[in-house]
């Protein structure tokens, strides 16, 4: 088991495929672009699997495969048939604007559960955010992974002034879709000028629901055990909403959370500047299992040692880490 010096055990990995993206979120990297990893140092199909079974035989029961967008590897296929074979729950994270054409490889790899990006219902908007054109496209391939049967989240990253007044249009899509919306406070990251102002918290968006709906019609819902959310519903409706604020409310107590980057590092927190690197020892045939073990005793108990908000404000603090894109969210 992976169990860190506080008694968490860690259960749940993410495995960043790429540092790629066919979309340039201007939460999750700078304008400019990030500094990426040369080819030759990105994970193998192989080493992936290889990385990933290591730590299934360490405890790890599910696996999330995020990125950068984990879809525009050209190997994704052959990924996600190997790890396939692995005895884990697999769920992956995309921004769907390919995934159309990877339904049939889901359901052969018995994959469920998908959390998609999307920050607007509003085309214009939708650009201004992801600087690319592919609102319809994402639309489009929401409905169909729903129509096939999958479990579709959808990640709405808040930002004050920006999108906050569609909070309720979000939780209006629940009414006949069976999705979760699930708000997340935007979080500071190198390079995506972060400032406490942008941010809508937990606070601000009970308000606005309080403020459109009964309070005998918005239900809370019981979360999961390690859940990152509060989960809610709005009475009689097919969907349901969550909030996930790792800001204003971190859920550090209950994290069983590791990370992979695409170039074998592994992050012990989405919040750590420290990283210990795999890749290299599994390519000079080393025994990556005591440096994950290493790694994960070596935890902090709270925001990768940004215990107060102060240390998390601190600009210092946050460029000492990768841009979400390069992290793999
Ligand atoms: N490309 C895929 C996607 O967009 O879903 C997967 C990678 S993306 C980095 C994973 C998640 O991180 C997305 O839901 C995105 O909204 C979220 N994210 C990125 N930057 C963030 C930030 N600064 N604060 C909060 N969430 C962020
Ligand atoms: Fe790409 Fe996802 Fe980051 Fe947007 S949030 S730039 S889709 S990795």
């Amino acid at each position: 088991m992976l169990t860190d010096s506080f008694g968490r055990s860690h259960t749940y990995l993410r495995i960043s495929l790429t540092e790629l993206c066919n979309l340039r979120c201007t939460y999750c990297m700078p304008a400019e672009g990030i500094q990426l990893s040369p080819k030759s140092h990105i994970m193998s199909a192989d080493e992936v699997f290889t990385i990933a079974k290591t730590f299934v035989d360490l405890g790890v029961t599910k696996i999330r495969l995020t990125g950068g967008e984990p879809f525009v590897r050209k190997d994704v296929d052959l990924i996600l048939k190997k790890l396939a074979t692995l005895p884990v729950e697999i769920a992956i994270t995309s921004n769907a604007v390919t995934i159309n054409r990877f339904i049939e490889l889901l359901k052969t790899c018995k994959i469920k559960n998908l959390n998609i990006s999307l920050d607007s219902l509003i085309e214009e908007k939708f650009k201004l955010i992801t600087r690319r054109n592919d609102f319809n496209k994402v639309m489009t391939n929401i409905h169909l992974l729903i129509t096939e049967g999958f479990n579709v989240k959808i990640n709405v990253v808040l930002i004050k002034n920006f999108n906050d007044n569609e909070i309720i249009d979000f939780i209006n899509f629940t009414k006949d879709l069976p999705i979760n919306i699930r708000f997340i406070e935007f979080m500071p990251f190198d390079g995506n000028r972060w400032n406490r102002a942008k941010m809508v918290a937990l606070d601000d968006i009970l308000k606005q629901a309080e403020n459109n709906f009964d309070t005998s019609e918005i239900i809370r819902l019981k979360d999961t055990p390690n859940d990152t959310s509060k989960n809610y519903k709005i009475k009689d409706y097919k969907g349901s909403f969550a909030i996930i604020s790792s800001v204003t409310n971190p859920f550090c107590d209950s994290c069983n959370r590791l990370r992979l980057t695409a170039n074998g590092r592994i992050k012990n927190c989405l919040f750590s500047a420290s990283e210990s690197d795999l890749l290299t020892a599994l390519r000079v045939g080393k025994d990556i299992t005591p440096i994950i073990k290493k790694a994960v005793l070596a935890k902090y108990k709270i925001r990768g040692g940004m215990d107060t908000q102060d240390k998390l404000e601190s600009p210092d603090l946050h460029t000492n880490n990768r841009s979400m894109i390069a992290i793999g969210g």
